[in-house]
């Protein structure tokens, strides 16, 4: 049974927020794209432009979470990601408006130059407290892969007699201080607005295309689309995970953020597609198909995607349509989820690519 878009956004109002957008985020149509593609019709949602420090998905997270923190007069986010992190940038700018500090911990998940330079520069410029360590095993995706370091930064904040919340990675998965699937609920609340926006537009979209890393957007996005129109299929691009795994946790978060809101649906595995074929190399690694896709988009649109997570999202759907994966007459919405301060520290390897 369909829930209506303002019994959702009812629901979701039972989770209070600080408002940090300007919302709703622009739905546009990339006419040029979809033409010279020549399959559907393709439409961006700009999540890139949320106004939170460069722009990206995990503000619409933080919205929900920062009121967490405050709730929990906590006086310190303690989270964590990769170098170039753009949910620890995210989540630094947010918490420094509310005078909360950031102590953001990175690690070292593949080659970059040291410098600073995109994420890491704003970090700095932000006066977070950055600590860099060397990732072992590369994997830093869960808590239980940090739980160490982590336990260390929090008896250190607690002994200065600081309150700390301890926010997981890409703000999805719940755990540390978060004890609901806050980010999810934020994506729930997208894909709401979304539906909002195509419905004034006439628009019968049948699918949303995303870069999926943590799952909170996947999972938020799915659970909206499943609750308000079930025939949108929501296609999660990942970035750093197999499908097997990932998509266990992507369902996991999903079917939280179900009973969290108290709605009347279930979902189930069928409902959380993922494509893993394009991780290619890695998490965070350039290939010439993720390049061109990025100049392609900037040609033709005058629209920048970063290399780590919509560059991969948008090689995905510029391969899928040419592999006849999309009917001519279908409608995407391809989501801008940000990151574009990452071309900076990738400019060797973006302009090796684009020479070669
Ligand atoms: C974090 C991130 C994603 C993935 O979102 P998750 O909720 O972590 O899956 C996609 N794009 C960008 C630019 C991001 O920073």
């Amino acid at each position: 049974m369909a829930i209506s878009i303002p019994e959702i956004k009812k629901k979701i109002e039972c989770f209070p927020k600080k408002n940090l957008i300007p919302l709703p985020t622009p739905l546009q149509k990339l006419e040029n794209l979809s033409l010279a593609l020549g399959g559907p019709e393709i439409y961006i949602k700009r999540d890139d432009l949320t106004g939170v420090a460069f722009g990206g998905n995990k503000s619409r997270k933080l919205e929900f979470i920062i009121q967490d923190v405050l709730n929990k007069n906590a006086d310190v986010i303690i989270t964590w990601a990769g170098v170039q992190s753009n949910w620890c940038l995210q989540t630094a700018a947010v918490a420094r408006k509310f005078g909360i500090k950031a102590i953001l911990i990175l690690f070292k998940l593949y080659d970059l130059p040291e410098e600073y330079d995109g994420n890491l520069l704003l970090d700095y410029i932000l006066d977070a407290d950055v600590r860099i360590r060397e990732a072992e095993g590369g994997k830093v995706l869960k808590l239980e892969d940090v739980q160490d370091v982590i336990e260390e930064v929090q008896n250190e904040v607690k002994e200065l007699g600081q309150t700390p919340y301890i926010a997981p990675i890409g703000g999805s998965m719940k755990g540390g201080s978060m004890e609901k699937p806050l980010g999810a609920i934020g994506y729930v609340n997208a894909c709401a607005e979304l539906l909002e926006q195509t419905e004034e537009l006439g628009l019968e979209i049948n699918y949303i295309l995303h870069a999926s890393g943590s799952g909170g957007t996947q999972a938020g996005l799915a659970v909206g689309a499943k609750a308000l129109r079930e025939e949108i299929k929501v296609l999660g691009i990942s970035v750093s995970d197999y499908k097997k795994s990932y998509g266990e946790d992507v369902l996991a978060i999903a079917q939280d953020t179900v009973r969290t809101l108290g709605i009347d649906i279930e979902i189930e595995k069928e409902d959380i597609i993922i494509f893993d074929e394009y991780i290619k190399e890695g998490y965070g690694i350039l290939n010439k198909e993720v390049t061109e896709a990025i100049r392609f988009v900037a040609v033709k649109e005058g629209i920048f995607l970063d290399p780590v997570y919509t560059g991969k999202a948008m090689a995905a759907l510029i391969d899928l349509i040419n592999k006849g994966y999309f009917n001519k007459e279908d409608i995407i919405v391809f989501f801008h989820t940000g990151g574009t301060p990452a071309l900076f520290p990738n400019k060797n390897q973006l302009v090796n690519f684009l020479k070669s």
